[in-house]
């Protein structure tokens, strides 16, 4: 019984035809003599009839069928009753009259029904995985992410980049996470690393003139679990030589574009905006601003020093700022509601949330009573209006600007200022080339240490690392970071002091990249890339929240697989050939 047609595309014009149809049952009624099985496939479902006269061996076998057997029926296509006529379903016009059908296989007890989407809770669903595949949503998204994946081809190949692959098992890539290591067996106590991105080769490969290269990428960090992220993530990975930023803002906004059109049949407008990451930071509070909505930040430092709250006037007087956020038409929040936005500011750090209700008659409660005075200028500067609530932290610029940027996006959100639908692409440039950290007492690379200073700064690295500003870009889009890039530094004696800034040692960066180095003496071209992730742009396209949701088995949040039950313990015997002694086991 050979599959003629999927359960997706019979219709009118095949009334009369014999087909073979394959899938799963997806439901079953039973109409005493009448029977209707809905078979699905991974193109739609078809409703397939036991009647009346059907022979008693079909009756009989279509009474044993349950959910998610699999089958396959011989029949007839016919036109449903008028009754019955679904016009929402590809199929809906038509059913199949059973004249024999197959069992292929049945199914054990399901741990869920397979829905359009699940309602079961994650683990289970990730235990099943192979199951809650099969659901709608999850089909929907795995087809999209392979659209994506074919539109970055197509866009990429047809502006004459390579589809190049780098090597899995490598030595460490400088990146700023954590390793997976990969213990050698052939040479004892030696290790692979795998790639926290391919950065190195795709570097390498601009020395050996490749000049337009990508690659859909798997990246491996070992990093705790935490939130929405996976030990492992694709990137779509790119390089190009002889670029500016400006050639590598194009190419991705053109990928972005075309693919977007294809899949979702939506207009991007490019050139996307660009803020400097100061601009970004200052007004929305994140270097990965939602700009969906406005509600931007105003800095009101000098002007609430002058009111009598000793707070703003010390944290002024020391240096700080004093922020605020128009919360529009949110004087009737109640203050548990308020206190709920105070603990946001306060897991970015701020001691507090200040704030003030704007009324037909100026200002009232919270701080407002250390600024009679001054209410007109505040009521002025921040364009507030009777209905209004206004928050303020007042801390360092950085506190000051995430926490009332977290109180933004929680705001936003609440209000629902926004459409869930809309896609905001901006690029954020000009950001720090280091940044302190206060763990280490050093300066660290924001991006990596390949990144390229801006030209005005080359003369003055040293004097003020913190004021060096990069070459550097992010694409944010929704508030979530879509992608990282830079120009590459090519001339190995800006590289070097680079590493003195970062406190690497020469003989420590020739130990673990040395070869790098090396290329670099070989005729290296002036270079760029950039490395959108592909598990979070399909996330954003397809509407979820989580890129779990789009790859077909990742780990938990807890970076375990409930299906294969991984990581797991190995054989000593596997371990003594890798030359490895476990000193301490996980519960
Ligand atoms: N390798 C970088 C990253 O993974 C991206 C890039 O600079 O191209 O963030």
């Amino acid at each position: 019984m050979k599959r003629t047609a999927t359960c997706g595309e019979l219709n009118r014009n095949h009334l009369a035809e014999k087909v073979t149809i394959n899938g799963w049952v997806h439901r079953h009624r039973d109409h005493g003599n009448i029977k209707f099985i809905n078979l699905r496939d991974r193109y739609g479902i078809t409703q397939v009839v036991i009647d009346a006269d059907a022979t008693p061996v079909l009756k009989n076998t279509a009474s044993e069928l349950k959910f998610e057997y699999c089958i396959a029926v011989q029949g007839e296509v016919r036109s449903r009753p008028d009754n019955m006529v679904n016009p929402s379903m590809q199929t809906g016009e038509i059913e199949v009259k059973a004249e024999k059908i197959q069992i292929l296989s049945t199914c054990a007890a399901l741990p869920f029904m397979i829905d359009e989407r699940t309602e079961a809770r994650e683990d289970l669903r990730l235990q099943y995985r192979y199951l809650d595949l099969r659901s709608f949503s999850m089909q929907k998204n795995i087809r999209l992410r392979h659209e994506v994946a074919l539109g970055v081809r197509e866009y990429l190949i047809g502006r004459g980049f390579m589809e190049i692959e780098t090597p899995t098992l490598i030595r460490s890539t400088p990146e700023g996470a954590r390793d997976f290591l990969v213990p050698s067996r052939l040479y004892s106590g030696k290790f692979y690393a795998l790639p926290q991105s391919p950065q190195l080769y795709k570097q390498l490969l601009m020395v050996s003139g490749f000049d337009k290269y990508f690659q859909i990428a798997h990246c491996f960090r070992d990093e705790d679990a935490r939130g929405d992220r996976q030990i492992e993530h694709t990137q779509i990975d790119l390089e190009m030589s002889f670029v500016s930023k400006e050639d590598i803002f194009e190419v991705i906004e053109g990928m972005l574009q075309h693919i977007f059109r294809k899949t979702l049949n939506k207009e991007l407008k490019v050139p996307f905006p660009r803020l400097s990451y100061d601009q970004a930071m200052d007004r929305y509070g994140s270097d990965k601003p939602d700009l969906r909505f406005d509600l931007e930040i105003k800095e009101l430092s000098s002007l609430l020093a002058q009111g009598d709250f000793q707070l703003f006037k010390d944290v002024v007087a020391a240096g700080g700022v004093v922020k605020a956020l128009l919360a529009p038409g949110c004087s009737g929040l109640s203050r548990k509601e308020i206190s709920r936005l105070e603990e946001t500011a306060k897991i970015f750090k701020a001691k507090g949330l200040a704030w003030m209700k704007v009324t037909e008659g100026g200002l009232e409660g919270g701080i407002s009573r250390f600024y009679g005075d001054l209410s007109e200028a505040i009521i002025t500067e921040t364009g507030a209006a009777a209905g209004d609530l206004l928050l303020f932290v007042g801390d360092t610029r950085k506190t000051a600007c995430t926490s009332l940027g977290a109180v933004r996006n929680e705001l936003a959100a609440k209000l629902k200022l926004y459409d869930e639908k809309d896609f905001n692409f901006a690029w954020i440039i000009d950001f720090p080339l280091f940044e302190w950290s206060e763990e280490e007492k050093r300066w660290e690379p924001t991006h990596h240490m390949f990144s390229m200073p801006q030209e005005q700064c080359l003369d003055t690295l040293e004097e003020d690392p913190g004021r060096v500003k990069g070459d550097l870009y992010d694409l944010v889009c929704n508030g979530v970071e879509l992608a990282s890039g830079s120009i590459r530094i090519h001339d190995p004696e800006l590289q070097k002091r680079i590493f003195n800034i970062i406190g690497l040692s020469l003989e420590e960066a020739g130990r673990r990249f040395g070869f790098l180095l090396e290329a670099f003496k070989h005729g290296p071209p002036p270079h760029g890339g950039i490395a959108p992730g592909l598990d979070r742009l399909v996330m954003l396209m397809a509407g979820e929240s989580t890129i779990r949701e789009v790859i077909t088995f990742p780990k938990n949040t807890l970076g375990l697989s409930p299906m294969d039950d991984c990581p797991s313990s190995v054989g000593r015997e596997q371990l003594e050939e890798l030359h490895l002694k476990i000193t301490k086991s996980a519960p």
